[in-house]
């Protein structure tokens, strides 16, 4: 990508929003050499993002699906809707920034948890128990157990 500023050949990418409605990932860039900033936008085909499930099935990516699992787990908590929509930023702009046209769901959720992790102790508990779908209450214990992302308040 050259700089429209100075021509230099080198730039940095500083956010990659994925952008469904209008097909596009808008992405926001320095110039490594005048250090100007400036916005992109390239096209992607149907929104090109596909979620490959835990059974191997793909769907494609979805905004309002992540924003929807992520608002479950923080039903009744502290965490607004802007913290929310926050969190759906980055998450998506996580999964543009890996350059690929097919992402794992456990990836996704990863990511989700790492936010959660650091704004909401129940929030990422309830996302942790709804994504890793354990079968009893003892292997969730197992996992906070082994868990370095959950505050020593949970650990038993
Ligand atoms: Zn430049």
């Amino acid at each position: 990508m050259i700089c429209p500023f100075c021509s230099y050949e080198s730039t940095r990418v500083l956010e990659s929003r994925l952008s469904c409605e209008k097909a596009s990932i808008r992405r926001r860039r320095e110039c490594e050499s005048c250090i100007k900033r400036f916005t992109t936008y390239e096209r992607v085909e149907n929104c090109a993002i596909t979620v490959v499930k835990k059974d191997k099935t793909k769907e494609k990516f979805c905004r309002k699906k992540l924003v929807k699992s992520i608002s479950d787990a923080c039903k009744k908590t502290a965490v607004s809707n802007i913290m929310i929509d926050k969190i759906t930023e980055s998450v998506e702009s996580e999964v543009v920034m890996t350059g690929k046209k097919e992402v794992s769901s456990s990836f996704i959720g990863e990511k989700v948890l790492n936010h959660l992790a650091d704004i909401n102790e129940i929030a990422h508990l309830r996302y942790l128990s709804a994504f890793k779908q354990y079968r009893s209450l003892e292997e969730l214990i197992e996992e906070i157990k082994t868990s370095s992302k959950v505050p020593a308040l949970f650990q038993f």
